[in-house]
């Protein structure tokens, strides 16, 4: 669930027992035992009269709202699914002044002065964060755990198969079912990204990661046209629904890419016609970027007076110099060249146009021969040490993961027949790093 890109309250020694008991659905509060003063947040020491001698008390749950503010945009992204959402300060009986949200009812419906009862969002399987909702049961709109909310949930885990998607095809296939394609199908539509194929990708990315013959996934446009130009401007039916397409594009289309980066195989992509805004960010989330020497790149958002939405501005920065990152991005050029984007740093290469499909094989069936947890490996070793830790993390990062491939069986039988009689080993063994690591 979304849920858990959110970030968590840090649990600190004096904390856990509150955290503990939000878990139970209860609220503490602390209590000086030298003073009598309850305080808010639990803390070390009472800051009345910084007496250690502190314990718990349970609250009622009841409070009044002191003040609120709604939010409607303009947050930060991982809490963007939410909007609309209420931010208030309440006061319980306990004389403690708090600040959370007002869940479960209507936003215009949150009046200060309004009586509220505390109900517990379970954010993490260690973590339920106190939340407030009306006291007045008419006021409230159905919680998010009733059944109707599971009955969703289920759906979209279990509701889509490759069979039922309408916006891409998703085929497996090569040398030992070791290739995965995913094509984006709406050739007629530059393959511009809507709801539907938002849904989908997302769905075929996670499905891919179970695939266990699976080392690589292609992603590619169908038709000659488009790689992808992004987001299906379509989605932006009026303006009464702008609220609801700004949402979609920052929460959802941000979770494609997500999807992407996150899905443990080696993911291509191959890039011919427009690959433009969305279309280009969708693309700095894969891992290999293969392109048609004729296509044209560019991010255009800047054109429309925003910015590229679903990871460009944080990618291609992180994917070439600098300089030419600010110039893609600000110049709103949507007529960079293959060569030229090649040039500047971005692509992994380009091929000539007659050579592209044939080359393309090539590099993909070369990949896909290695073995599938191995590509993984390397791909989670070298996103941690490109996302900029430290050179000595990253040697431990490398460290382990080549210690946990050396575990597999086949690798411990090969080392042992090396130990054994090192001259049957054929002349490919040989060759492969394992076996020279070994000696
Ligand atoms: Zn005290």
């Amino acid at each position: 669930m979304t849920q858990t890109q959110r970030p968590i309250p840090v649990m600190q020694p004096w904390t856990r027992d509150f955290w503990k008991a939000t878990k139970q659905g209860k609220l503490l509060i602390q209590h000086c035992d030298n003073c009598n003063s309850n305080i808010f947040f639990p803390k070390k020491v009472c800051p009345e009269c910084w007496s250690d001698h502190l314990d718990w008390q349970e609250a009622s749950g009841k409070a009044t709202v002191y003040t609120f503010t709604t939010m409607l945009d303009m947050v930060e992204p991982k809490f963007m699914g939410d909007l609309p959402y209420v931010i208030a300060m309440v006061d319980l009986k306990e004389g403690i002044r708090m600040t959370t949200r007002i869940v479960n009812c209507n936003p215009d419906d949150v009046e200060i002065g309004m009586n509220v009862e505390v109900v517990f969002e379970e954010v993490s399987p260690e973590c339920s964060l106190p939340m407030f909702q009306p006291a007045d049961e008419t006021l409230r709109l159905a919680s998010p755990d009733s059944e109707d909310g599971e009955a969703v949930a289920a759906e979209s885990e279990t509701g889509m198969s490759p069979d039922a998607y309408q916006t891409i095809i998703y085929e497996i296939g090569g040398n030992n079912d070791a290739v995965c394609t995913i094509t984006l199908n709406r050739p007629d539509k530059y393959n511009a990204i809507n709801r539907r194929m938002a849904a989908e990708l997302i769905d075929a990315f996670r499905r891919v990661r179970d695939e266990a013959s699976v080392g690589v996934v292609v992603l590619a446009g169908a038709g000659e046209k488009a790689f992808c130009t992004g987001g299906d401007l379509e989605i932006f039916p009026s303006l009464a629904e702008h609220q609801n397409s700004l949402n979609w594009l920052s929460h959802e289309g941000l979770d494609v890419q997500r999807a992407i980066s996150s899905c443990e195989k080696v993911v291509i992509c191959k890039i011919n016609g427009h690959c433009l805004a969305g279309g280009l960010e969708v693309a700095l989330a894969c891992d290999l970027l293969y392109v048609k020497e004729s296509a044209k790149m560019g991010t255009t958002e800047i054109n429309m007076g925003v910015l590229p939405g679903w990871g460009g501005t944080a990618r291609l920065p992180r994917s070439m110099p600098i300089f030419r990152a600010r110039e893609i991005i600000f110049s709103g050029r949507k007529d960079y060249t293959a060569r030229e984007m090649y040039d500047m740093g971005l692509l992994t290469r380009v091929f000539k146009d007659d050579e592209f499909e044939a080359q393309f094989e090539k590099v993909v069936n070369n990949i896909a021969s290695k073995k599938p947890v191995a590509l993984r490996m390397g791909k989670e070793i070298m996103a941690r040490s490109a996302d900029g830790c430290d050179m000595e993390t990253a040697l431990a990062v490398e460290r382990n993961g080549i210690q946990w491939l050396t575990y597999a069986p086949d690798i411990q039988k090969m080392m042992d027949q090396f130990r054994a009689a090192p001259d049957q080993l054929t002349q490919s063994q040989k060759k492969s790093n394992i076996a020279s690591d070994a000696t």
